[in-house]
This record gives structure tokens, C-alpha cells and sequence, in this order.
């Protein structure tokens, strides 16, 4: 037997791991189950915004001929700590990881980009048989360890594309191109497409050591991470968000200079496309995004709404990450994408008044008059079902004036009405609850021919 305080054993027993109510008492300490901080439950009401902005990606995606691809929400720590750079935000402060009891070093994915490219490795889906470009999208859950706050949160969601195999840069314009009609799909209208190119690995290797001859006389006034960056990864520092690090910035060498024949050419068609769709643009020479993986083109799909107080805020981005794949294992593939902050992009919509709910109303409810009826409208509310419309009825033997009540309450456009007697008679009163025109219609119709009995009714 092991020896146990059964006072305390009983307390938890009864108090707190079968306690019926959320909240208790515990040594005077209320303890209440709340989800983890930086995290959202998405309930009914607004996750019908969700599956709106989720089902326009998907067609838009559609048009474009991208696939999606679910990779696992967890992967192997390296998969991430090689990929995003070992002195990114990402890798040195958010990552979520932590060893399985198999002794295995996991990550709760950050970002989609690296899970895709170990899937596109290991799936082989750069073989000779598959199209290029091999283009495919996801959407889901990314988890970074942050300091909550509006459209910051630890568990979020991206909607993202990844494309492979072409160096083109008219792929560059394609996925930009694809963000931006999405993003304006919604009637956003105030957004900024930035763009950079940070070259290849001359031109950046070039500009290197230019930044590093410029940031060398401030390193005593830099912060920290900048300070630790300076010489581990310089480019880096130009990505910072301290506000004495971003003005020394401003004075760094542009690295549009430092950018090699073929870097230059390629920049030049990004721009020469992009104007020929007539998207515009603006260059910023200082952004270089957040994730070491990425060269040539980057860019951000900003917005100046008032959902994050006026200030230019990144929604959506991304940039052409050539030499990933070969990082995880794959052949010299080239590859381009971006990442849209799900919650951002609500935070933007909600603030701008756009609504995303669409016509999700209830189409019939059916009202039950006596207890005789519970098979009768059960079997009506299944056959409108069956016909394609949505139907509901009432669980709570309420009286008709409640259920018409409901039925209000639920904005159905239809009340089909029956009692003892239209169950036998076989014929019900439809009512337009809209308009309160009513007509009597054949209960055996409902289940053979509804649409022409709302044909009927309509006409
Ligand atoms: P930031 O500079 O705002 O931290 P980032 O460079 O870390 O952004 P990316 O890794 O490029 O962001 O991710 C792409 C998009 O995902 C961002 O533009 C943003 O919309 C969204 N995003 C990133 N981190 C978060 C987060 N913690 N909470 C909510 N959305 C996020
Ligand atoms: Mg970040």
C-alpha cells in the first residue's frame, strides 16, 4: 500500500479533479480553467467569418491551380531550427518545442514554409513526372511564443502558398499577385504591396560586409540582439523593432546597390510584371524579413487600418526562398510563397466594417402543435433536409406562440405548421415569415418536390 494523506487525496477527489463546476476554491485561491494565454476559442458566430475568409483562398487558390497540402503540426525541431536561421526571433525566443517521451526534440510549427519543403523532400514531389511548378497551399494553426496582444497571439493561423521548381520571375508576380486579389477581394482598399530583393548569394554576401563596415562605429548603441546579431547575422539588424536600432538603420547601405548582373535582372522583370498587371508597389531597400531562408524577391501586403491603431502593419508575407530545399535534403529546387496572418487579416476586416457573413439564415422551422407530433415534424425537418435546405424544429415542447417565437429568433424564412390533424390530412400551412403570405401545401411534396413548392409559393 503506498501510505497517502486521504484528507488530501479526498479534497481533489471531490473538489477538484471531479468537481462539476468550473471554478474552485483552492486554499483561498479561486482557480478557474482558462484557456493558455495567446490563445482563442473560435465560436459559432464568428467562426462563420473564418470558413468565409477560408472557402475564398480556397477558390482563388482554385483559379490559380494550387493544391493544398496538410503537413503535421508538429515537426522535428531541426526542421525549423535550420531552416528559419539560428538567429531569428522564431528559433532564439518562440519556438514552441519541447522532447517527447520517445526523447525526440519536437516543435509546434511556427510558420508553414519549412514543413512544407520537408514534405515536398520526402514526398519526392520534385520527381520527373510531376508538373512544375509544383504549386500548393495550406491553411491552419502556428504557434510562436510572443507577448499577446492585438493581432500577436501565440496560437494563430496562417493561410499560406508555396510554389517549386521555377526561378521565373513572373512566379515572383504570380503568388504576389494572387495575395493582393485575395486580400482586395474582400474590398480592402488601403493596403501597401512592399518590395525588396535581398539578391543572391554574391550580392548578399557584397552587402554583408558593407552593413557590417556601417554598423560597426554604433555597436555600442545598439540593443542586445542587435549587438549579437551584428556579426552572427547583420542583415538581421535592419529587421529590428527598436526604435534607436531602426534609426541607425536608416543611414545602412541600400543593398540595391550591392546586387549582381543576374540579381538585378531578376528584380527589374519582378517590377516590369508587376506593372504590366498594374499592381503597385513600393520599394523599401531595409525590409528583409523575419526568416533567413528567403532571397531575391521578398514582400509585405501592409495595412494602415485602424484595427492596429494607423500604423502600417504587416498582414501578409513572403518571398522567394531559393536553396531551402537542398537545406532539408532535396535537389537544387527553387521555390517562392507567402504567409497571410489569418486573425490579422479579421482584425482589418472587423475595423473596416466589412462583413463577412453570408446569407447562413435558416430556411425552414417547423412547428409542431401537440404532443402527437414528435415523429411528424421530425420526419418533415429530415425531408426538407434531404432536399437541400436547412430545417429546424423545437426540442423543448414549447407551445406554438414559442415556437413561432424561435422561429423569429432564428430568422427562418419559412414556418411549415402541423398538427394532429395536417399529419393526417396531409396538408400544412406554409408561411413566409417575411412577408406573412401563407399558403396551404402538400406535406408529400416536401419530401418529393420542395423546390417547386418554394417555386410555387414564390410566384
Ligand atoms: P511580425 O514582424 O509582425 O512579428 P513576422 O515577420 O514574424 O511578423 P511572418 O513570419 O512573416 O511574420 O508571418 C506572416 C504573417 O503571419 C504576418 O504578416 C502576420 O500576419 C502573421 N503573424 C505572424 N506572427 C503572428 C502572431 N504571433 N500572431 C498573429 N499573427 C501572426
Ligand atoms: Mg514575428
Amino acid at each position: 500500500m503506498v501510505p497517502c494523506n486521504c484528507a488530501l487525496v479526498d479534497f481533489f477527489r471531490q473538489g477538484f479533479f471531479f468537481g462539476k463546476n468550473v471554478k474552485r476554491v483552492l486554499g483561498g485561491i479561486k482557480m478557474k480553467y482558462q484557456r493558455p494565454k495567446g490563445t482563442t476559442d473560435i465560436i459559432p458566430g464568428e467562426s462563420e467569418r473564418w470558413q468565409s475568409v477560408e472557402s475564398r483562398a480556397r477558390k482563388l487558390f482554385n483559379k490559380y491551380r494550387y493544391n493544398e497540402i496538410r503537413t503535421p503540426i508538429f515537426e522535428n525541431f531541426e526542421v525549423f531550427s535550420r531552416t528559419s536561421g539560428e538567429t531569428s526571433d522564431i528559433v532564439t525566443k518562440e519556438m514552441y518545442d519541447f522532447f517527447d517521451k520517445g526523447e525526440r526534440h519536437i516543435t509546434l510549427r511556427p510558420e508553414g514554409t519549412a514543413g512544407v519543403v520537408r514534405a515536398y523532400v520526402e514526398n519526392k514531389l520534385y520527381g520527373p513526372e510531376i508538373q512544375k511548378p509544383f504549386k500548393t497551399f495550406y491553411m491552419g494553426p502556428m504557434f510562436r511564443y510572443e507577448r499577446p496582444q492585438a493581432g500577436r497571439l501565440r496560437e494563430f493561423h496562417q493561410i499560406g502558398v508555396e510554389a517549386f521548381g521555377v526561378d521565373n520571375p513572373a512566379l515572383d508576380v504570380e503568388v504576389m499577385s494572387m495575395a493582393v486579389e485575395l486580400l482586395r477581394s474582400f474590398g480592402l482598399k488601403n493596403l501597401k504591396l512592399a518590395i525588396n530583393t535581398l539578391g543572391d548569394i554574391e550580392s548578399r554576401n557584397n552587402y554583408r560586409n558593407a552593413l557590417v563596415e556601417y554598423l560597426e562605429p554604433f555597436e555600442e548603441q545598439l540593443s542586445a540582439d542587435s549587438k549579437e546579431r551584428l556579426h552572427k547575422n547583420p542583415l538581421r539588424v535592419l529587421d529590428s523593432k527598436d526604435q534607436n536600432d531602426q534609426k541607425i538603420v536608416e543611414g545602412a547601405p541600400d543593398i540595391l546597390d550591392y546586387l549582381t548582373p543576374a540579381a538585378q535582372e531578376h528584380f527589374t522583370n519582378v517590377k516590369m510584371l508587376l506593372d504590366t498587371l498594374e499592381i503597385p508597389y513600393e520599394i523599401d531597400s531595409n525590409m528583409v524579413r523575419g526568416l533567413d531562408y528567403y532571397n531575391h524577391t521578398i514582400f509585405e501586403i501592409m495595412s494602415d487600418s485602424k484595427a492596429f491603431g494607423g500604423k502600417w502593419t504587416t498582414v501578409c508575407a513572403g518571398g522567394r526562398y531559393n536553396g531551402l530545399v537542398e537545406q532539408l535534403g532535396g535537389p537544387e529546387t527553387p521555390g517562392i510563397g507567402f504567409g497571410l496572418g489569418v486573425e490579422r487579416l479579421l482584425l482589418v476586416l472587423e475595423a473596416e466594417g466589412i462583413s463577412l457573413v453570408g446569407d447562413s439564415g435558416l430556411d425552414v422551422y417547423v412547428v409542431g402543435i401537440g404532443d402527437k407530433t414528435l415523429a411528424g415534424t421530425m420526419k418533415l425537418v429530415h425531408e426538407i433536409r434531404q432536399a437541400g435546405y436547412s430545417a429546424e424544429r423545437d426540442y423543448l415542447e414549447r407551445k406554438p406562440k414559442g415556437q413561432f417565437k424561435a422561429a423569429s429568433r432564428l430568422d427562418a424564412k419559412y414556418t411549415l405548421t402541423v398538427g394532429e390533424e395536417e399529419l393526417i390530412s396531409g396538408k400544412a400551412n406554409l408561411k413566409d415569415m417575411g412577408t406573412g403570405k401563407e399558403i396551404v401545401i402538400n406535406l408529400t411534396d416536401v419530401q418529393s418536390n420542395f423546390d417547386k413548392v418554394l417555386e410555387n409559393f414564390n410566384s
